[in-house]
């Protein structure tokens, strides 16, 4: 293939702004932040896992609270039934009185017993209470985490577009004074071999394989006319000739 000296030195230019788009690319694929929030994200599954459980636990203490609570007043209620009938002086039988008697004493009893229930209950709800909190105020920190990690994401994928956006441009104006067919043929290359198409020949040195050329291959270039576009005999890509080739 033929293509002027200026194209081919040119090519340098679209090798290394393309190198630079790939460098962005896989920056913006491979941020560490990407990565954080999955791990984040994990974490805030986990926690409200562990909120929903404590919001569980706590609903059913209180449905047991209310149990207890009425447990106690319908014992209360029936002392005081009971204590009603005494003081009315409508009881007059002695068996009957000493059996009235003898329920009012065990339903205190009785009451006392079950407020203790109660008692036991708060109690447990209480320290039930300050699991959920506690476990609340944990899913709310890992979530402020993430949405600073995420912030951070953001930001930086915005920097590394414009970035990208800023190459892009410079690449159309390479682009714009290439010939086509030099085009095509880096681009087949430059698919072929990981991302490079084009390199510089550097003081004897492929820069793309950075292989030192034979004495014998160097001198067929040095008798090469400037037009003809040369590869290496190493890597296959296209070898540039420039004022710093050593030749
Ligand atoms: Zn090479």
């Amino acid at each position: 293939m033929k293509a002027e000296s200026v194209h081919q030195i040119r090519l340098l230019d679209l090798q290394e702004i393309d190198t630079r788009l790939d460098q962005l690319d896989h920056r913006a694929r491979n941020l560490p932040e990407i990565a954080e929030v999955q791990r984040l994200d994990a974490r805030i599954t986990e926690l409200h896992e562990r909120v929903v459980a404590a919001e569980t636990e706590l609903s059913d203490l209180g449905r047991e609270q209310r149990k207890a609570e009425s447990d106690v007043e319908q014992v209360r209620n029936r002392a005081e039934r009971d204590s009603k009938r005494l003081d009315s002086g409508q009881v007059s039988s002695p068996k009957e009185l000493e059996n009235l008697q003898s329920e009012i004493a065990s339903l205190h009893q009785r009451q006392s017993e079950l407020e203790e229930v109660v008692l036991d209950v708060m109690e447990r709800r209480e320290a039930a209470e300050q699991r959920r909190a506690q476990r609340q105020q944990e899913l709310d920190s890992v979530r402020a985490e993430r949405d600073e990690v995420e912030e951070r994401r953001s930001s930086t994928l915005l920097e590394i577009e414009a970035d990208r956006a800023s190459a892009s441009d410079r690449r159309a104006r390479v682009v714009a004074d290439l010939p086509q067919d030099l085009l095509d043929f880096y681009t087949k290359l430059r698919e072929q071999y990981a991302g490079v198409g084009a390199a510089a020949l550097h003081y004897g040195r492929c820069e793309g394989c950075k292989l030192a050329l034979s004495p014998a291959e160097l001198a067929d270039i040095r008798h090469a006319p400037d037009d003809e576009v040369r590869r290496c005999e190493q890597c296959q890509r296209i070898l540039v000739r420039t004022s710093s080739s050593g030749l």
